[in-house]
């Protein structure tokens, strides 16, 4: 590497960190899903902060709410990438939960799930294409499923936008 062009300590590692991962595209990813639910949350995003910011409604009073900002609904699921064998939070619209609930359905959880997300189109235009595996992969053997409060809360008091 390059540890001899720094004088001090050494960079810090994120190996460990797990990242808020949108798909994009329409290349489909792949994903075993470790979360038993899909973990939602609603977000505003102040476009004159370029900032995206949580919304308090549902523990109290909500400025941006009484602002009359329009709130998003996000969903998460802790999933480990098929290939890569990384982990991230999976974030994706109410459009795309609402069709991976309905593929789920009958399940009494999600964790261990294969599941196969692409865009219909590059962009904010493309709706979510969801496909899910008949096959499961056996809980125990997976990472333990995470929350992705704390990584959430780091981006949303960063001033970068994250949708
Ligand atoms: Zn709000």
């Amino acid at each position: 590497m390059f540890e001899h062009l720094i004088e001090g300590p050494a960079l810090p590692t994120n190996s460990k960190r797990t990242w808020i991962h949108r798909v994009k595209t329409t290349v489909v990813e792949k994903f075993i899903v470790l979360s038993p639910k899909i973990m939602s949350t609603a977000v505003h995003y102040l476009a004159r902060l370029k900032r995206t910011v949580e919304c308090k409604q549902a523990t109290g009073f909500c400025t941006h709410c009484h602002e009359m900002v329009e709130a998003k609904w996000k969903g998460y699921l802790h999933c480990v990438k098929v290939g890569t064998n990384e982990e991230v939070f999976l974030e994706m619209t109410a459009d795309g939960c609402m069709k991976l609930g309905q593929l789920t359905a009958d399940r009494q959880t999600l964790r261990g799930s294969w599941i196969e997300v692409s865009k219909t189109s590059g962009g904010a235009r493309g709706r979510y294409k969801i496909d899910v595996k008949e096959r499961t992969i056996e809980a125990q053997t997976l990472p333990e499923a995470r929350e992705p409060w704390e990584t959430l809360r780091r981006l949303w008091s960063m001033k970068l936008p994250i949708s």
